[in-house]
């Protein structure tokens, strides 16, 4: 799909093609969470607050516990980037059924990613979004079970958590897009096996 070159319509976008997406703040402080949600600081006892873990809350403000409120409600989508025109496009990786390979050359990444594929073999290719740092995210399936956060120095594994996507605006100034023309397809490869930790016998 082609995705607009604006936020708010990226955002919105992204939610009509079933993409679960939250805001984040340029400069990724997270939005509030209601006071329900708000753990009491010691300074400031807040007495509405409900102790509950952010995946299973009910509460309606569909704001809080930062990725968790992540949706593909249109109406909300469009609500929130009006609220905030210039919030980044999230998406939690696991919960849109991807797992990311996350390369940072200016922590070595790419070294790392060769190291890595001189042990396992070429990974297949897939869709990849070259992030506004020049960095890299390798996108895959998920293999539905936990994965490591890292592979290598620079070369980190996104699938609890969650990447921007383009059109977003990375800290150095550089947009988040998606390589090759620029359109997004959902991956159809598999997370390769050879990266999946194996269980060991007993
Ligand atoms: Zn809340
Ligand atoms: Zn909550």
């Amino acid at each position: 799909m082609a995705i607009p070159q604006d936020l708010p319509g990226a955002a919105v976008a992204y939610a009509a093609a079933g993409i679960r997406v939250f805001r984040v703040r340029p400069d990724k402080a997270p939005f509030a969470n209601c006071s329900r949600c708000r753990p009491p600081a010691e300074q400031r006892p807040n007495p509405f607050y409900i102790p509950h873990r952010p995946e299973g809350c009910r509460c309606t403000a569909r704001t809080c516990h930062g990725f968790h409120a992540a949706t593909t409600d249109v109406d909300l989508v469009r609500r929130w980037w009006a609220e905030q025109p210039d919030a980044n496009i999230g998406a939690p990786c696991a919960l849109n059924g991807w797992a990311v390979l996350d390369i940072d050359p200016r922590h070595g990444g790419d070294q790392s990613l060769a190291v890595l594929e001189q042990r396992v073999g070429v990974l297949p290719g897939t869709v990849m979004q070259i992030t506004g740092g020049d960095g890299l995210h390798i996108v895959y399936r998920t293999p539905g079970v936990s994965l490591p956060g890292t592979l290598g120095p620079g070369l980190d594994v996104k699938h609890n958590g969650y990447i921007l996507l383009a059109p977003s605006v990375h800290g150095s100034g550089g947009r988040y897009r998606w390589s090759g023309p620029g359109r997004f397809v959902q991956p159809e490869a598999a997370w390769p096996a050879v990266l999946t930790p194996q269980r060991r016998a007993a």
